[in-house]
C-alpha cells in the first residue's frame, strides 16, 4: 500500500488532500481523504454540539490539568474538534498559554500554536516527541492522536504533572475507550486521576431539504428501522443535492466527566463516585458504556424525530445495536 501526501500542499505547508492506493482484484483502489479549509469550524462554539457538551468542553479547555479525549471512529470528526479546541485555546487567553503539538501529520496551521510534525527519518515518533516537549515546559499539549502505549502514558503522565492534554482515540465508545488505555498499560488510578473528560462523537448526514417526512400510522413505520421516535423523515434526492438526498453533515456527541473538577456539575452522569468503591475496571468501563449509549443515542434519536438525519443514516453510523437498553 502506498500512501502519498497529496501533490497540493500549499506555502505554508500542511496538506489539502491524503491519498492512499491500494492493489485489488480488478486494479487499484484508491481513497482520497481532503482535509477541509473551512473556516466557518475555527471554535468550539461552531462544531455543532449540544449545548451541555459545548459548554462542558469550553470549560474544560481552561483546566491547568488533566487530559482531555476526543474519540469516535474513522471519520467522526476528530481531528475538525481537536483543531477547534486549540483555536478556543489561545482565543480564550488570548494568546498567554504556552501550547505545543506533536502530530502526524500536521493538517491545520493553527495562529499562536508551537506544532511539531512527526519525522520517523529522524526517529521523531509521536511518543519520543512528546516527551521532549513535556521538557518544553508547554501549559498546553496536544498529541494528534494516541496509539500505542508509549503515547498514552506519555500523555496520562503529562496530564497528572500539570499540564492541560488534548488527544483524540480510536474508540467507539467511552467505555471502549478507558478499556484500550487500560489494554495500552495505563494504570486504573492514572486514569482516574489523569483523564479529565472524553467526548464521543460521530459525524452523520443531514437531510437535504427535498427529503419527504415517513408516514407513521398508530403501529410505527418500517422505515424508521425499529427506533424509538414518532416522526421522521426520509431522503428523496434533488438537483440541488445530486440525487443523494442528503446536505451537509451533523455532529452527535456526549460527553463524560472522568475526574474530580470544579466542571463537574455540568456532568448530567452519574460519575466514578456512585460506583461501589473498589469497583474493577472492567465493571467501571460497563457503568460507563451503559450511559454513553443511553446519551448517544438519545441525541441521535432528537436529530430523526426532528427530521435533521434520516433513520437509515442514524442506523449506519449508530448500528443496530443498542436501542432495547432504552
Ligand atoms: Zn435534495
Amino acid at each position: 500500500m502506498e500512501e502519498m501526501q497529496g501533490a497540493a500542499a500549499d506555502l505554508s505547508g500542511h496538506r489539502e488532500m491524503r491519498v492512499s492506493t491500494f492493489p485489488t482484484l480488478y486494479g487499484e483502489r484508491a481513497a482520497v481523504r481532503l482535509f477541509s479549509r473551512r473556516t466557518d469550524l475555527s471554535r468550539v462554539a461552531d462544531l455543532g454540539y449540544a449545548p451541555e457538551t459545548q459548554s462542558w468542553l469550553e470549560r474544560a479547555l481552561e483546566l491547568t490539568s488533566g487530559a482531555v479525549l476526543i474519540t469516535g471512529p474513522a471519520g467522526s470528526g476528530k481531528t475538525t474538534s481537536l483543531y477547534a479546541c486549540l483555536r478556543e485555546i489561545v482565543a480564550v487567553s488570548h494568546g498567554s498559554r504556552a501550547v505545543i503539538t506533536m502530530e502526524d501529520p500536521i493538517e491545520v496551521a493553527v495562529e499562536g500554536v508551537a506544532q511539531a510534525e512527526v519525522n520517523e527519518a529522524a526517529e521523531l515518533t509521536l511518543s519520543s516527541g512528546f516527551r521532549s516537549l513535556v521538557r518544553q515546559d508547554p501549559e498546553v499539549m496536544m498529541i494528534g492522536e494516541i496509539r500505542d502505549s508509549e503515547s498514552a502514558r506519555a500523555a496520562v503522565a503529562a496530564a497528572l504533572t500539570g499540564h492541560l492534554v488534548l488527544s483524540s482515540l480510536h474508540a467507539g465508545s467511552v467505555a471502549e475507550a478507558l478499556r484500550r488505555l487500560a489494554d495500552m498499560r495505563v494504570e486504573e488510578y492514572m486514569l482516574r486521576a489523569g483523564i479529565a473528560g472524553v467526548v464521543n462523537q460521530r459525524l452523520v448526514r443531514r437531510l437535504c431539504d427535498c427529503a419527504r417526512a415517513i408516514a407513521v400510522s398508530s403501529a410505527g413505520a418500517p422505515e424508521l428501522l425499529g427506533l424509538p421516535v414518532a416522526a421522521g423523515k426520509a431522503p428523496r434526492g434533488c438537483s440541488a443535492c445530486l440525487g443523494t438526498g442528503y446536505a451537509g453533515r451533523m455532529l452527535i456527541a456526549e460527553h463524560r466527566c472522568l475526574r474530580t473538577h470544579p466542571i463537574r456539575e455540568d456532568c448530567p452522569l452519574p460519575d466514578e463516585q456512585s460506583l461501589p468503591a473498589q469497583q474493577e475496571s472492567s465493571a467501571w468501563a460497563q457503568a460507563s458504556h451503559t450511559e454513553f449509549q443511553t446519551m448517544l443515542w438519545r441525541r441521535g434519536l432528537a436529530a430523526v424525530e426532528t427530521g435533521q438525519t434520516s433513520p437509515q443514516e442514524l442506523r449506519r453510523v449508530l448500528g443496530w445495536q443498542g436501542i432495547q437498553r432504552n
